[in-house]
């Protein structure tokens, strides 16, 4: 048996993990250690930025005193490209409001949501494309360097509401609608995203890859 460990204090994408990953693998976060490690996002990729958290937690879990018990940390950054702003908010997703306002750290859902929905007010319908977009970094505790690392990665086409529907998930989720879809993210729910999001298609790629490891559970 094979544990992972999601770097990330994002308790939504704990949960998304857990529900796509199901029972065969353990996935342990945040929540399993009093540790806290604020890794500034300062790479202008979501690779780069995913390798960033991913090694900065694998090299504090590889000191033993430490250690989970986890051979992998996985570390997922992602984030919303809007077509019409040029892919923007992109890999500053998460803090799209507070860096407008010149304000430090992450914005609250809320902010980055009214921020885009003022951005696209006068945008019509056929220019509302928009993807999300999820790339995993994952590196051995074992090993816990950038060269070490594995890349997945997932995308999800859609369009953006002129205003927002649902009350699952988090994010963008309720301004965002597949491809196919009429539903919002957010009116979906976890388990309906889970068929479709960049996420889900991210998680597959590393589901297959940990299989061909003989990492599962029960495998
Ligand atoms: P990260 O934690 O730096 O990767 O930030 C990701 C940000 O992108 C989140 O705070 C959300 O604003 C947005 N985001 C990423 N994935 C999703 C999703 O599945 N639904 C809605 N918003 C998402």
């Amino acid at each position: 048996m094979s544990a992972l460990f999601l770097a990330t204090a994002n308790a939504h994408k704990v949960d998304e993990f857990r529900q796509l990953l199901g029972a065969r693998h353990l996935v342990l976060s945040f929540r399993d250690t009093s540790a806290r490690i604020d890794v500034p996002e300062t790479a202008d990729t979501f690779g780069g930025n995913a390798l960033l958290k991913a090694v900065a937690w694998a090299r504090y879990l590889s000191i033993d005193a430490c250690n989970l018990g986890v051979e992998w940390v996985v570390a997922d950054d992602s984030g919303l490209e809007v077509d019409a702003l040029g892919g923007a908010p992109g890999v500053h997703s998460a803090r799209f409001a507070a860096l407008r306002g010149g304000a430090k750290g992450n914005s609250a859902d809320v902010d980055n949501n009214a921020l885009l929905l003022r951005l696209m007010a006068d945008v019509p319908e056929g220019r509302r494309t928009a993807r999300f977009r999820c790339v995993l970094a994952v590196v051995p505790v074992s090993d816990p360097n950038p060269g070490a690392a594995v890349y997945f990665f997932g995308a999800c086409e859609g369009r953006l509401l002129g205003l927002g529907a649902g009350a699952h998930g988090f994010g963008y989720d309720p301004l965002f609608v597949p491809e196919g879809e009429t539903r919002s993210f957010a009116e979906l729910g976890m388990e309906e995203k889970g068929r479709m999001s960049h996420r889900a298609r991210a998680v597959a790629g590393l589901a297959r890859w940990l299989g061909e490891r003989g990492a599962g559970m029960g495998d």
